[in-house]
């Protein structure tokens, strides 16, 4: 080169220059932004380029401190990115930058123009048009460059026609500035906090420290801290961070404050090959979103907020950090929907959060049933809809009992009855209730509650997934153990007494001795046609399609109120009808809701009865 030419060497970038150029403004114009990740990500990969010269010995540069500086001068409006990375030469810079193979880029954009959104942002990466897409946003672009070798450094200088101009200059460092002259329409990236946020978004955790100039003036001697941290700790290993980093990480990178319930810290070797760390959040009250953001990185720059592809939709409340180095950095929607990395990627997540929720039983029970509440609904509707979460997971499932302790099932089933060692007794209302959960527990019978919507469904699926276990809510059936040796004296007159007052020529009336004599008579309502009318219910179906629920009155002979009322019957009827009648009203009322007439009607039988007192 001859560095004493009066006039600089000139060129065009191809050929093709005319289509590219009007074309990247186009079709990029949507993901304009990213324009600044490309830029400084290219001067991140010439930093480490050079580390990598010096860490192999080919190049001394053990004192070396590498930085990249942004700066914003709103003056001259230029937006500069500079690096004291590895540099290029004259020929090298022609080469990658002034002739750009982009004649196949060109055939590609023409033939994809009409493409989804999506796919613009997959171009830029894939034809190695990072740099170019700085003329988003610039009238003129210059790239002042020295290779670290000892090569003279160039400077060039390029138009939004796309033609160049390439003469030598001065420059002490080896390194590479690229100064943006920013277009009259794009002003914005000229103001230091939209370059700011820019940087925040997209390079807070680049391998190279990043130092912000937004041109104001600075006080004397003011400390100047990076943008960004080189290592994130994705990048450590779990077994060296403590609970109190990862909290320190969520916070800072979710600007929530919230403590999150658990983390997951991944590193995926060969051939999966990411890291990351998931954050199951602490989510405050119902209303608040539960919208989850996995933040997706290319080696450490990033690419993508919220990748639901890679998370499975039941997970969409988690939020955290992925770095895929196997993906491209310019990945687009419909490259990860197909893409069969990716759903190793995502199966891999799914055990090692299994894993991690069977871990915390196992070895932190009391942290671990501290959160339970929080992340049943997650954990059993995951379970609900995929399988395998099931399996992986199944010994971390717990179940509250009305006692407030939890039980694993596998605990629960080992610790029932003999007789009962395959049947899970729950309610689903703690106060309605009460009576039936009464009789259990008081027999040493755990009775789990399932007061969520979710719970409840979720033991219907529970139910196909473990073979042979029954689930039985309270008031199904009466359990074997309930059922005291006393003689059951069966009386036909009482049957027929109730089953009229009842109202309910469906009721079947039925004759137990139960241990427990203070209830005269309870309610029952089988599993199976109580949960078909649950189901009717949720898919609204009308009622010609509803089965008759099967109600059974069990009267309890044990019950004096039960052996009074037998007396009574052949000496006052209508006392002793008042009196089943009560009895029966105050059976239904432990059994469901009272409806506003039944309300009335039970207050006025109470009253009733008061004044007979
Ligand atoms: P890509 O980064 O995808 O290869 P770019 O168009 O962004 O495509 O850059 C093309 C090439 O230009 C890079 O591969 C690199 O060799 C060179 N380059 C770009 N920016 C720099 C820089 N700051 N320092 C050294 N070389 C650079």
């Amino acid at each position: 080169m001859n560095t004493t030419t009066p006039n600089p060497k000139k060129g065009g970038i191809s050929v093709d220059t005319e289509h590219i150029f009007p074309i990247i403004k186009k079709w990029l114009y949507s993901e304009k932004d990213i324009f600044l990740r490309e830029i400084v990500s290219n001067a991140a990969d010439a930093v480490t380029k050079l580390r990598r010269l010096s860490s192999l010995g080919i190049r001394d540069g053990a004192d070396e401190v590498y930085r990249i500086r942004v700066s914003l001068d709103k003056t001259a409006g230029t937006l500069t990115v500079d690096d004291n990375g590895i540099g290029m030469t004259e020929e090298e810079l022609v080469k990658y930058i002034g002739s750009i193979a982009l004649s196949g880029a060109v055939d590609f954009i023409k033939k994809y123009e009409n493409e989804a959104e999506g796919q613009k942002n997959g171009i830029i990466g894939h034809f190695g048009l990072g740099f170019y897409s700085s003329f988003m946003v610039s009238t003129e672009v210059e790239v002042v460059t020295k290779s670290y070798t000892d090569a003279p450094a160039v400077h060039w200088r390029c138009n939004e026609a796309g033609e160049y101009e390439l003469e030598p200059c001065e420059r002490d460092e080896h390194g590479t500035s690229v100064i943006m002259h920013i277009s009259e329409e794009e002003k914005e990236y000229l103001s230091p906090s939209k370059i700011r946020s820019m940087l925040d978004k997209y390079c807070s955790f680049m391998p190279v420290e990043i130092f912000f100039d937004d041109g104001e003036d600075k006080q004397e001697n003011a400390e100047e801290a990076p943008i960004n941290a080189t290592s994130p700790l994705w990048l450590k290993s779990p077994a060296d961070c403590q609970k109190e980093e990862y909290t320190e990480f969520y916070r800072k990178v979710f600007a929530d404050f919230k403590e999150p319930l658990f983390s997951v810290h991944i590193n995926a070797d060969y051939p999966l090959n990411f890291k990351g760390i998931l954050f199951f959040p602490r989510l405050g009250n119902e209303y608040e979103t539960i919208e989850g953001q996995v933040k997706l990185y290319y080696n450490q720059v990033f690419v993508a907020d919220n990748v639901s592809e890679i998370i499975p939709d039941y997970l969409m409340m988690l939020k955290g950090v992925l770095d895929c180095p196997e993906l491209p950095l310019n990945v687009s929607r419909s490259y990860l929907q197909t893409n069969t990395y990716v759903s190793k990627v995502s199966a891999h997540i799914v055990k090692k959060l299994c894993d991690k929720l069977v871990s915390m039983c196992r070895n932190d029970r009391a942290d671990y049933e501290a959160i339970w509440h929080d992340i049943c609904p997650f954990v059993e509707y995951a379970c609900m809809k995929d399988r395998k979460f099931y399996d992986r997971a199944k010994n971390a499932l717990l179940l509250p009992l009305t006692d407030g302790t939890f039980r694993t099932y596998e605990e629960y089933l080992e610790k029932a009855g003999e007789s009962d060692k395959k049947t899970v007794y729950y309610a689903t209302d703690r106060a309605l209730q009460a009576q039936y959960i009464h009789m259990y527990t008081s027999e040493g019978i755990d009775v789990a509650l399932c007061e969520r919507p979710i719970e409840a469904q979720f033991l219907a699926i529970a139910e196909q997934y473990m073979e042979g276990v029954r689930f039985v809510r309270v008031d199904a059936e009466v359990a074997d153990a309930l059922k005291g040796d006393g003689e059951i004296s069966e009386n036909e007159t009482l049957s027929k007494l109730f089953s009229e007052i009842s109202g309910n020529d469906t009721l079947t009336v039925r004759f137990d001795a139960l241990k427990d004599e203070s209830v005269p008579a309870i309610l029952t309502v089988s599993e199976e046609s109580r949960r078909m009318e649950e189901m009717m219910k949720f898919y609204a179906m009308s009622a010609e399609h509803s089965f008759p629920t099967e109600v059974t009155l069990v009267i309890n002979t044990s019950s004096p109120l039960i052996n009074k009322l037998s007396a009574l019957i052949a000496t006052d009827e209508n006392k002793a009808r008042a009196m089943a009648s009560y009895i029966y009203k105050v059976s239904l009322l432990s059994q469901k809701k009272f409806s506003a007439e039944e309300m009335q009607g039970f207050m006025q039988d109470s009253f009733d009865m008061l004044m007979k007192l």
